[in-house]
């Protein structure tokens, strides 16, 4: 084999398609049987999409998508705010079929990756089962938690929490056909939890009386437990005269939002979650690997032809390819941006948002999808702090002031 892929979710099939269709031998190590479907939803800006010519690979798509940055109740402020784009859910079994189609010269093991060695020319893999798996070069792709990628200890990961329902309720717990990116309205909460780290509602009609509703934490160290964040979801929904009649799905998710780049000198390549690829301000990272598989299995295919390179040489052009220094540089902005964020109170991080969505579309689209050029991204940071009130300049320069940083 010249490259074997560990995992079995978006970020291992993007990688094993992009070379299989690039004539390299490919195989994959996943625990489950590689069509069994994925246990997330996925959600997209559908703009995204069409500039890969992929918007058919959504199963649900809104024009009516929306965000509240109003305290609540019955201010002016309370009024929802208009993103002007579409937004998406993938059907995640086109999307699963999509790679599959074009991964299929790859062979899949079921099996789990134990030890990985690519100290020599040529690496090795120990799967549970006992077998012994050789390859050019190993690829990562089993998720955040690998424990077969360095990086650096930089202090507590940052998760994002969310608690979610896909189900029926009493009354609507958003207007029908709508999208809701944030809610961010409080006027359900105590004063007491008014000051404890804010959470807000993703939301989206399905179609059918059908709706998810999901209460989320943008990041926090550690994360915002379950229990308060199912709370929160009935005490809003409650406020609203709404509740639950049907559980469909229930969602528990919990993902690192600033795990450190992985130490670019190792021998094993990483992509996907293993790669810290999950975009640090929104958590999205399905785009990502769609723009940026392509390029990452050229440059792995034109090393590979070169046969004198041994594991080491080959994942070292990888993390070249995949981390060059001006993804870095806008990863790092993104980091220190969202460690900003995590220590606004409900208030200040309500004032960021408003603002950050008063900049033309172009420029928040680009900021949040990851799809500016770096001197752009800088621009577009000047730009919203040009924009932002005086309180929230000394938030983005100085961070919280101390001891304001609210914790559960
Ligand atoms: C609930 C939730 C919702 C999300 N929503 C979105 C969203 O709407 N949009 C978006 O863009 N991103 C979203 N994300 C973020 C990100 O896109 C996902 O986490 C995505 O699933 C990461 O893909 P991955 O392939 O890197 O890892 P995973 O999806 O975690 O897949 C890891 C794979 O590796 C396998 N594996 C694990 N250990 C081993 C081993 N030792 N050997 C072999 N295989 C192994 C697993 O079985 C699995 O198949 C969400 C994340 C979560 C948790």
């Amino acid at each position: 084999m010249d490259v074997l892929v560990l995992g079995g979710g978006p970020a291992a099939l993007c990688i094993a398609s992009e070379l299989n269709q690039r004539g390299v031998a490919v195989a994959g190590i996943a625990p489950d049987s590689i069509d069994n479907s994925w246990p997330n939803t996925y959600g997209i800006w559908t703009d995204e999409l069409k500039a890969l010519g992929l918007e058919q690979l959504l199963e649900h798509r809104w024009s009516d998508t929306v965000s509240y940055f109003g305290e609540g109740g019955s201010t002016a402020q309370d009024q929802s705010y208009s993103h002007g784009i579409d937004y998406g859910l993938f059907d995640r079994s086109a999307l699963q079929r999509y790679w599959r189609e074009r991964a299929d010269g790859v062979v899949w093991h079921q099996d789990t990756a134990e030890r990985v060695d690519a100290t020599g020319p040529i690496a090795s893999v120990r799967c549970a089962s006992g077998t012994i798996l050789n390859a050019r070069l190993v690829i990562d792709a089993s998720g955040s938690r690998t424990p077969h990628i360095r990086r650096p200890n930089q202090g507590p990961v940052a998760g994002q929490a969310a608690y979610g329902v896909v189900g029926r309720f009493s009354g609507l717990p958003i207007e029908p056909g709508r999208f809701v990116l944030m809610d961010y309205r409080c006027d359900h909460l105590s004063a007491a939890q008014r000051s404890e780290p804010p959470t807000f509602l993703y939301a989206m009609d399905l179609g059918d009386g059908v709706f998810f509703v999901e209460e989320t934490s943008l990041a926090l160290a550690p994360g915002v437990p379950y229990d308060v964040l199912k709370q929160r979801l009935q005490q809003r929904l409650g406020l609203r005269g709404v509740e639950i009649t049907e559980v469909i799905h229930e969602e528990f998710c919990l993902f690192p939002m600033n795990l450190p780049l992985p130490d670019r000198n190792q021998p094993v390549l990483a992509f996907g979650g293993a790669a810290s690829m999950v975009h640090p301000a929104s958590g999205y990272m399905v785009g990502s690997l769609l723009r940026r598989g392509p390029d990452l299995a050229q440059a792995i295919a034109e090393a590979l032809a070169n046969q004198s390179l041994g594991s080491e040489a080959l994942a070292q052009r990888g993390w070249q390819a995949l981390w060059p220094i001006e993804l870095v540089l806008r990863h790092q902005l993104y980091q220190f941006g969202l460690g900003r964020l995590m220590g606004f109170n409900e208030a200040l991080l309500r004032t960021h948002f408003a603002t950050f969505f008063s900049l033309p579309r172009e420029e928040w689209f680009g900021f949040l999808t990851n799809t500016l050029p770096l001197p752009r991204l800088m621009g577009v940071m000047l730009h919203l702090f040009a924009l932002s009130p005086w309180e929230l300049r000394r938030g983005l320069v100085l961070g919280a002031a101390q001891g304001q940083a609210p914790r559960f």
